[in-house]
């Protein structure tokens, strides 16, 4: 049995998980140590006992851990994107590059190791000297979901290890195989025994164990707007340091001013790469009544040209749904959708390859409108909804009209428009011409209302999170 990492140790788990390939039911990658309670309070000591001498260790040591293992994981991309493609089901060439993502984020967090930010200035009182420094928060819990299984952690693992921090780290229970690929990286790097822990299990067990530890100091989290709430609650009660990420509603404006190519590339790659499984998948396509036949047409076409088949297959251009109860819910909205008096022009069923798995076709609704379920809660697979607009005043309160908050596209060639977007829209992060998908490990990543909590996540302002803040005064 594939095992967790506790104080250095690989240990068995009181469970096993068997790790199932969406896009081929009868590949099973292997079973997997499941931890309970009692060893998720185990990592949690192993990680409290580490952390005043990792918090010692000094910056050169972690840059040159992290380096090693951003180098480990760029030099090891197929084997590791593979892996991830075949366990979650996203295609080979998104799987590798989400794996080259994950090495250049180590690789970005070895520079900030050396670059921690303080200020030395004058007290107001003469002759007194104020200094603003930044400090390990502690023990680090990390909770991450299966869309990304080793983006995610890396972005919030390298930050963590960066700023002097102890992790005990909860893959989802879908993905222990990059997990545990990504733990033997961490662990091979040369930590010492505690700082990193790995301990795969269900929310309910490890999970809710790392969230109401008084061990722990901070808890990152990225998942669902329900289980973030739940974490939010738990972390509160005790005052932990916590951050959200969560889910997403987002628009795509398309005026109509677009270039129809740019739109409809912008909403295939938005709305249906990664099989929709992205946080940050447009899935709400906010179109103006003068383009809106032509770029429903254009896409139609565009979508039903896809290739849906095996993640591993190289032609394959859209991978498996990631589980039967995700499909499952994704099918359930497609029943939402009709009964509401959604038109579907493409797609709306489950498809049959060669190989048994979870395999959906892409799915435009048109004639909806903002009020319906389809539109206000997320689904989080290949499905989009087009909401006809008049104008772009009316296109911008659309997209405003959610509950949600992460991010937000519009597809123009007026300059006026793009700038007006880009401050009025009430998302985090603001797209023109491009997807609402993809974006930078250097620059802040994090959005608003139901989607975020707490700092923002990657580049200099992951040190929010990762670090404390102490100000001190000498007068000497
Ligand atoms: P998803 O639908 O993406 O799996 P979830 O919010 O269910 O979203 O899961 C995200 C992560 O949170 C997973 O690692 C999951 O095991 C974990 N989780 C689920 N329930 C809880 C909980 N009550 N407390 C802490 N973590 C949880």
């Amino acid at each position: 049995m594939n095992k967790n990492l506790i104080a250095g140790d690989w240990v068995e788990g009181s469970a096993a998980v068997a790790d199932i390939n969406p896009s081929d039911l009868s590949d099973t990658i292997g079973d997997f140590a499941m931890a309970d309670k009692d060893q998720t309070q185990e990592a949690i000591a192993a990680a409290r006992d580490a952390a005043s001498s990792w918090r010692d260790s000094g910056i050169q040591q972690r840059a040159d851990v992290l380096d090693r293992i951003g180098t480990e994981i760029l030099a090891r991309k197929e084997e590791l994107g593979t892996l991830l493609s075949r366990e979650e089901g996203k295609t080979l060439p998104e799987g590798i590059g989400e794996t080259v993502r994950a090495g250049q984020v180590f690789k970005f967090f070895a520079g900030e190791a050396l670059r921690i930010p303080g200020t030395n200035i004058d007290s107001v009182r003469p002759g007194v000297t104020a200094e603003v420094t930044r400090e390990p928060v502690g023990v680090v819990g990390i909770i991450t979901p299966w869309n990304f299984p080793i983006a995610i952690p890396a972005w919030k693992i390298a930050p963590a290890l960066a700023y002097g921090n102890t992790v005990v780290f909860k893959p989802a229970a879908l993905v222990p195989a990059t997990a545990q690929a990504l733990a033997q990286i961490i662990e091979g790097a040369g930590l010492p025994a505690g700082v990193f822990n790995l301990v795969t299990g269900s929310g309910k067990e490890v999970g809710e164990a790392i969230v109401s530890s008084p061990q722990v100091d901070a808890v990152s989290f990225t998942g669902s707007v329900a289980t973030g709430r739940a974490v939010l609650v738990g972390t509160a009660a005790r005052q932990a340091k916590v951050q959200l990420e969560m889910g997403g509603k987002n628009p795509l404006i398309v005026l109509d001013d677009a270039d129809l190519d740019i739109a409809v590339e912008c909403a295939i790659n938005g709305a249906f790469y990664s099989t929709g499984q992205r946080c940050t998948a447009s899935s709400r396509l906010v179109v103006t009544q003068g383009i809106h036949d032509r770029f429903v047409a254009r896409l139609t076409e565009r979508m039903e040209a896809l290739v849906v088949d095996n993640a591993l297959k190289p032609e394959t251009q859209i991978g498996p749904v990631v589980d039967e109860s995700q499909l499952g819910q994704d099918l359930e909205y497609i029943d939402i959708g009709r009964a509401e008096g959604a038109n579907i022009v493409t797609g709306g069923a489950r498809v049959e390859r060669e190989a048994n798995g979870f395999y959906m076709a892409p799915t435009l609704f048109t004639e909806t409108s903002n009020s319906m379920r389809i539109n206000r809660e997320e689904i989080f697979g290949p499905i989009a909804s087009v909401i006809r607009v008049r104008d772009y005043d009316e296109a911008l309160a659309v997209a405003n009209d959610t509950d949600f908050g992460l991010s937000s596209g519009i597809c123009t060639t007026s300059l006026k428009h793009a700038s007006h977007f880009k401050r009025y829209s009430s998302a985090g992060m603001v797209m023109v011409n491009l997807p609402t998908a993809g974006v930078d490990y250097h620059v802040p990543f994090g959005g608003r209302k139901s989607s975020s909590f707490g700092p923002r996540e990657q580049g200099p302002a992951a040190v929010e999170f990762y670090s404390s803040t102490k100000t001190s005064y000498v007068y000497a």
